[in-house]
């Protein structure tokens, strides 16, 4: 038999879709959107055998790829709906923008690497996911020409919320983001900006990268 590539592992796939479900992921148009998009293309080649393992990987830039069970915990909480444009905070790889690409109709993803961007785009485009736009700049800024986002995702985390992307929010939004400090304990809320101001709800333990100011000093 010819020698099987990783993205052929359909073994590795399934269990992969498996555990998803396992840890109750349940919202199909998550698992069909998981189940597309082919996360070996987003690992750097030397792991790509470990790209349908459930943990995060390191990519370029000291930067992580987050691990699919939070990926999909994450869109899953967002809600999306296929008449909506989602912000995206931290492109790092563009998995989770490609994911939120399959259930949008429009994604813009900002990160303040340069390389990374420039990176990503080329992978999304490579892929044909047209609906994807990636800037490279500060996301703590968002990307107010766009505004407003129906759902806003931020793949960082967040000492504080940042107030600029409160503000980019639409009326009825939600926003899902890693909060604490850097180093420590940080949980994922879901934020919903209904009439009477922001209603916070607090999901799951997680560790992310930080979230830092500015774009970055080096590519
Ligand atoms: N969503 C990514 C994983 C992101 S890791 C994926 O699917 O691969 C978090 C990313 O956020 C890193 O690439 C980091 O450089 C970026 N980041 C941190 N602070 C930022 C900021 N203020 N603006 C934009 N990107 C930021």
């Amino acid at each position: 038999m010819p020698k099987q590539s990783p993205g052929d592992d359909n073994v590795g796939r399934m269990q992969f879709l498996l555990g998803l479900r396992r840890r109750g992921i349940s919202d199909p148009a998550v698992l069909r959107a998981m189940d597309e998009v082919p996360r070996e293309h987003f690992v750097e080649s030397s792991l790509m055998d470990k790209a349908y393992a459930d943990q995060a990987l390191p990519i370029a830039c000291g930067q992580t790829i987050s691990q699919p069970y939070v990926v999909a915990f994450m869109t899953e909480q967002l809600g999306v709906q296929a008449n909506h444009r989602v912000l995206e905070v931290g492109t790092g790889s563009g998995y989770q923008a490609a994911i939120l690409s399959r259930l949008a109709r429009e994604v813009i993803s900002v990160e303040r690497y340069r390389t990374l961007a420039q990176a990503a785009q080329q992978r999304l485009a490579a892929l044909g996911y047209d609906n994807v736009e990636v800037r490279s700049g500060d996301g703590l800024a968002g990307v107010a020409e766009r505004a407003p986002y129906a759902r806003i995702m931020v793949t960082a985390a967040a000492e504080i919320i940042p107030e600029a992307l409160l503000q980019e929010l639409a009326k009825d939004g939600v926003m899902v983001l890693p909060l604490g400090p850097h180093a420590g304990p940080q949980q994922l809320v879901k934020l919903t900006k209904g009439e009477q101001g922001i209603k916070q709800e607090d999901l799951i333990g997680v560790r992310f990268v930080p979230l830092l100011p500015g774009k970055a000093r080096e590519l």
